[in-house]
This record gives structure tokens, C-alpha cells and sequence, in this order.
């Protein structure tokens, strides 16, 4: 049997023991297709043969319809830092609640939140709050349109900034009709070039410091210093979206790396786990939002201050993912990715980990990748084998292969998903081996 035929065999008999493994599952999605299309409400979660439904969560755990129990190694996509029940979050959430859920007016809990997230990010001098990370990014590119009266928005192809912000392989067709000019990732010429040609009417470059969607890939010091450079030569804005990286370091990514953004958009943790978002950045430019000026902007949403966001949020940044907690919990990523890529190397497997901290991603090749690529039939098949592997050894993480940390996963819990990565090499050593090397189709430009 071929390589080819080989793995999609193996796939096809993962996906039957999955199936045949979640029945509950299975009934739960089929029922609730019935009122919402595929009985889907968010289209990352879904996979075939039909996505594991989640019943219960607590710290670091997850326990599906079936009664299987998982070491939650994705923490809600960025969103899950403080894990399922952290009792801080919870008092924080249940106070809120006790002083009434709407309040229909300004409170007292949005500028403690703004405050915080003020004095943590350096770039942020004055900051608002949505309901998302793809509001904040929404909100942010039509303010950088509005402050610099011009018209075209760089962004990179393979970005995610947001379901109507999207440059990966799907989600075009319902972009927000932006005038986009389209950059490739870490492309420092390339890009420089394209912020030349549209200089004039050139509005506002947005990146995120590292590709979260398309696979944890890191923009360089150098790419990036180049866009702060030309889009202050050009009159330009830039914004960094750290949705996915403002939890890594002390103060986010952008600072990190020491390369400050006219605006940041942050979402994710920094609700403590409740839906948020924010933009923020120079108070110039964020001033045009400023009611008691004339002609202000306005930016509106029923619950862009709601208390349960606000005080869950305040609670987490205050009192649990200090600065002191983001650095550490930034290292133990490191290590752990630095373990994995270790294995793969000693094993010599065509399988890497990219990231930073604790954000990181596994990609079938060992090529350098320095910018998204459409992994082929074979690198898709090794991941989605791996997603299986982890699945029935008790690790949920994203079946593109995205991995996070969240604060309640102890040294125990990567010791026993680095040994279930471990088992995955040996099991499928033939598949993995350099042999394929053939197969790695990084798309380069
Ligand atoms: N930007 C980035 C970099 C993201 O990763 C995400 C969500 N994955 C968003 C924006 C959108 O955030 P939300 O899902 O809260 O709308």
C-alpha cells in the first residue's frame, strides 16, 4: 500500500473508532441540526465525522456526552486562561450579579477594567471595549479609515482577524467590503513595495505579531519593525491584532518584540473567559471617539460595558494573569514546544510545533515555515491522525493542530502529553519518516 493509501486508511479507521466511541455526540448533533444548519453555531468546532460535544468542565478537564475525560490543551482557542471554574472568576462573575446584570448605564467596573488593561499593554493609552475580538478589529480599521481620511487596508494573506476579517482559505465572501491590499506574511521586501505603491491612499496596516489561524507562526522583529517604520513614513496607521498574543509576556507580543502599534486590539482572556473585546492605542487617535467633542464617532453596543465581562476581566488581569503569571506561563510554553520539537528531531519526524509561549501549533513537514501553506492531503491526514491519537488518550485540542496552555495544566499534565506525542511518533514512525519529504508543499513567494 502506498503512503498515501496508507494514511487516509488510517484516518478513515480513526474516524470509525471516534464515531463508534461518541454516540452521544453523534445523537446531540443530529438533533441540533434540526434547528441550526449542520447543528453548528460556530464553524471552527466543527469537523467530520461530527465534532465531540461538550458537556462539563473543571480547571483543566472536560468531560464530553460520553463520560470521556479530556486535559483541555486548547482553553477555548486563547479565551480559556483561567480554565473551566477558577473560584477567583467565579466570585468576581457571581458579585457582579448580585448588583444587578444591566445596569442601562455607565459602571463603575469598565474603567477599573480599562485601567488595568492600560498600565499592562504600553501601546494602549486610552482603550474601548466590544463584544469580540472581530468587533474590536472591525471597530479599530474604521477608526484608523476615519483618522487618516484615506482608504486602503493592508492586511496578510493567511490573517484571521475575525469572521468578516478573514484572508485564510475560507471566510472571503463575507468580508467587510474594505479596499484590501494583500501582503505576504514576513515578506520584508515584498511588503515594503506594496506600502510604497498604495502609500497615498494607504489607511492602516493590520498584522497580528504572530498568525494564530494559520498556525502559530511568529512575524519577525525585522517584518514587523519594517511596518512600524514605512507606515509612520507613509501617514499610515498600523495595528497589531494580539487577540491570540496580548497573553504572551508580561505585556503582550507587540512589546515582546519591542515594536509599538497606533492601535492594539486585544479579546480573548482578557474578559476572564466572558465574551469581550477592546481596541485601543493613542489617545489622538482614540480621542475622536471622545462624546464630549463635537462630531465624535460613535461607537455603540448594547453590551460593550456589561458587568459580567467587565468584572470577570478586571478579576483575571488583577489577581491572576499578572504580568509576574503571563511571563511564566509564556516559559512554560516555551518549554514544552521546545520538548515536542525535541522529540521530533531525535525521532526524525516530519512533524514540527511553531509558536511562542503558550500558543503553538503542530505542522506535518520539517521545512523552515515562515508563512501560511496549504498543508496537502498527506500533512492534513497526519494531523488529523495526531488530533485522533491525543483525542483518545484524553487530550482535546484543535484538529488544525493549535495547542494552548491555560493556567491549571501542571508539569503532570505535559509530562503525559508529551509521552502521548511520544507514542504518536513511534505508531506512526513510516509515516512520519524524512522519506516524505517529497510531500512538504511550503508555499514560498
Ligand atoms: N483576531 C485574532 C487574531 C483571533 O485569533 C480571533 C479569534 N480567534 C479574532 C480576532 C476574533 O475574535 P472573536 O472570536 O472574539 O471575535
Amino acid at each position: 500500500m502506498t503512503s498515501e493509501r496508507a494514511v487516509g486508511a488510517l484516518v478513515a479507521e480513526a474516524e470509525r473508532r471516534f464515531a463508534e466511541r461518541h454516540p452521544e455526540s453523534r445523537k446531540q448533533l443530529s438533533m441540533a441540526a434540526a434547528f441550526m444548519p449542520g447543528g453548528n453555531t460556530r464553524s471552527v468546532l466543527f469537523y467530520d465525522p461530527f465534532p465531540v460535544v461538550m458537556a462539563r468542565g473543571e480547571g483543566c478537564k472536560l468531560w464530553d456526552l460520553d463520560g470521556h475525560e479530556y486535559v483541555d490543551f486548547l482553553g477555548e482557542f486563547t479565551a480559556g486562561i483561567y480554565g473551566h471554574s477558577h473560584p477567583v472568576i467565579r466570585k468576581a462573575i457571581l458579585e457582579a450579579v448580585e448588583n444587578g446584570l444591566n445596569l442601562t448605564g455607565h459602571n463603575v467596573l469598565e474603567a477599573q477594567l480599562a485601567r488595568v488593561v492600560c498600565q499592562r499593554f504600553p501601546s494602549i493609552q486610552l482603550v474601548r471595549f466590544t463584544n469580540s475580538g472581530t468587533e474590536a478589529n472591525l471597530m479599530a480599521v474604521a477608526l484608523a479609515k476615519a483618522f487618516t481620511h484615506r482608504s486602503k487596508v493592508l492586511v496578510f494573506e493567511g490573517a484571521y482577524h475575525g469572521g468578516f476579517m478573514s484572508f485564510g482559505k475560507n471566510g472571503h465572501e463575507l468580508n467587510v467590503p474594505h479596499d484590501y491590499v494583500v501582503g505576504s506574511y514576513n515578506d520584508i521586501e515584498g511588503t515594503s513595495d506594496l506600502i510604497d505603491e498604495c502609500a497615498p491612499d494607504l489607511a492602516v496596516v493590520i498584522a497580528e505579531p504572530m498568525l494564530g489561524a494559520s498556525g502559530a507562526i511568529p512575524g519577525t522583529r525585522e517584518f514587523l519593525g519594517m511596518l512600524r517604520e514605512k507606515t509612520r513614513d507613509s501617514g499610515a496607521l498600523l495595528i497589531f491584532d494580539e487577540v491570540m498574543t496580548s497573553r504572551l509576556g508580561p505585556c503582550g507580543l507587540q512589546a515582546l518584540l519591542g515594536v509599538q502599534a497606533d492601535l492594539t486590539t486585544l479579546g480573548k482572556y482578557i474578559g476572564g473567559g466572558s465574551s469581550i473585546g477592546a481596541f485601543g492605542g493613542r489617545a489622538d487617535i482614540m480621542n475622536l471617539f471622545d462624546p464630549r467633542q463635537p462630531n465624535a464617532l460613535h461607537h455603540a453596543g448594547t453590551f460593550n460595558n456589561n458587568v459580567i465581562s467587565m468584572a470577570a476581566g478586571i478579576a483575571g488581569l488583577m489577581h491572576i494573569y499578572t504580568a509576574a503569571a503571563a511571563q511564566e506561563l509564556t516559559q512554560r510554553g516555551e518549554m514544552l514546544r521546545q520538548r515536542l520539537n525535541a522529540l521530533c528531531v531525535g525521532r526524525g519526524a516530519t512533524l514540527q510545533f511553531t509558536g511562542i509561549g503558550s500558543l503553538m501549533n503542530a505542522h506535518a513537514t520539517a521545512s523552515p515555515i515562515v508563512r501560511p501553506f496549504e498543508p496537502d492531503e498527506h500533512q492534513q491526514a497526519i494531523k488529523s491522525l495526531l488530533f485522533f491519537h491525543l483525542l483518545e488518550r484524553g487530550f482535546y485540542i484543535a484538529r488544525r493542530g493549535y495547542i494552548v496552555l491555560s493556567l491549571p495544566i501542571d508539569d503532570h499534565d505535559i509530562d503525559r502529553f508529551v509521552e502521548a506525542i511520544d507514542e504518536f511518533l513511534i505508531l506512526h514512525e513510516h509515516l512520519l519518516c524524512k522519506g516524505d519529504k517529497g510531500l512538504i508543499r511550503a508555499r514560498h513567494r
